[in-house]
């Protein structure tokens, strides 16, 4: 099943829900930039996207993924979301996405860099701080921009450090990018405990996925005395009724071992840890993990998309039906493009400004954007889901910008 096709399902439900017209919904059925290339390093190929979704609203704005699953539906896809994530946060961005089919875990620094470079070498006159503006996702990181920023300078003979986001303080990152999504998740789920849990005492949550973002927001929640009872990464996962000990676990992690070699707990397969009986269900791993297959064996009255898309359309449907509760990705994970909006900005102007009131500001913005589509959430009672309610926002926002510019 196509992740794009199965996005169109969610807006067909907007477009019955809000009265759109089929000519308006038409921004949304197909990008506005989709380019390809295929890289090559060591007699390997490696084919490779970045595509933009929508512009109406600025720039393009989205990381770039290296994953040996990455295929053109699922950057498309991804931009699509990056579009709706970045309006629903009111910040002046299109949306946008990158990937390369490869996997890093089996490369070397010097392939790492020859992949960056490479990259940066097929798509850079499609980039630009005015143009596209790709940042770090999943397997991509500070060293990677830092590779991209240089090999596009050096293309395009001058400074511009605008043009990526996630990069190192050092060429112009903000130190705070690194846990922003991560910031901005646990800023979210505060915001769903107040909301939906707040007569609860001994709250439980379940992590899936060990990487940058779901290792920092496990560690805020645990240093505010929730119970994290199982954490998973790629190679499989820990449970302990009681609570794990996270200080020990994210030691094991930075460590180079993996959460199932975990003594303090019980191992546990990705498959089981999804059905663990929890208050809250933290997906912060990769798209499709709750799909029909496994949907009506989630037992998590509340789940938190950290990654982008890990419950499909078929899956939230059974969840709904069973009065759970997901808070969708694009409010849950957008602490990370804020951030990258932050330092945009900064580039940008050449202004530096001070990260605890950087902090505030993405405080404020998360809670905005929980205060916006909980309150579109509550205006009709039960008859819509929070992602409904975040879609609605995010997606009369870019046809606002559409209409402005005359285009429909
Ligand atoms: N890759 C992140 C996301 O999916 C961040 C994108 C950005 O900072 O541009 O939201």
């Amino acid at each position: 099943m196509s992740i794009f096709e199965d996005n169109q399902k969610r807006l067909k439900e907007i477009q019955a829900l809000e009265g759109i017209s089929d000519q308006e919904m038409s921004v949304f059925s197909a990008p506005v930039k989709s380019n390809y290339a295929e890289l090559e390093i060591n007699g390997r190929k490696y084919p490779s996207w970045r595509i933009v979704f929508n512009e109406a609203l600025g720039p393009g704005k989205g990381g770039i993924r290296f994953h040996p699953d990455v295929s053109e539906d699922e950057v498309r896809a991804l931009a699509f979301w990056m579009a709706l994530k970045n309006s629903l946060a009111d910040i002046p961005y299109g949306g946008a996405k990158g990937g390369v089919k490869f996997d890093p875990k089996a490369a070397d620094k010097k392939e790492l860099e020859e992949v960056s470079r490479q990259y940066i070498g097929k798509f850079h006159q499609y980039l630009g701080q005015d143009k596209d503006v790709p940042a770090p996702d999943v397997y991509t990181n500070g060293q990677i921009m830092s590779w991209m920023l240089d090999e596009f300078e050096k293309r395009e003979g001058r400074h511009e450090p605008g043009m990526i986001t996630g990069k190192p303080v050092e060429l112009g990152g903000i130190s705070m990018r690194g846990d922003a999504t991560a910031q901005g998740g646990y800023l979210i789920t505060k915001e769903l405990i107040k909301n939906f849990l707040s007569d609860r005492q001994d709250i439980k949550i379940v992590v899936q996925g060990f990487g940058n973002a779901g290792l920092f927001m496990t560690e805020k929640l645990a240093n505010d005395g929730y119970k994290i009872i199982g954490v998973s990464d790629s190679r499989g996962g820990v449970y302990n009724a009681d609570g794990l000990n996270i200080k020990e676990l994210i030691a094991l992690k930075n460590g180079g071992g993996a959460v199932n070699e975990y003594k303090g707990g019980q191992s546990v397969s990705n498959a089981e840890l999804l059905e663990l009986k929890t208050d809250i269900l933290i997906l912060a791993a990769l798209e499709n993990q709750i799909t029909k297959d496994n949907a009506a064996n989630i037992k998590a009255d509340y789940l938190v998309e950290l990654a982008n898309g890990p419950v499909n359309y078929e899956a939230e449907q059974i969840l709904a039906g069973a009065g759970k509760i997901v808070v969708p990705d694009i409010l849950a994970n957008s602490g990370g493009v804020i951030t990258s909006y932050f330092e945009w900005a900064q580039n940008r102007t050449g202004q530096i400004l001070d990260e605890d009131y950087l902090r505030q500001l993405l405080d404020k913005k998360m809670k905005s954007g929980w205060s916006r589509v909980y309150g579109k959430y509550q205006e009709k009672p039960g008859a819509i889901t929070l992602r409904q309610a975040a879609y609605i926002i995010a997606v009369k926002r870019i046809l606002a910008a559409e209409k402005a510019r005359g285009r429909i």
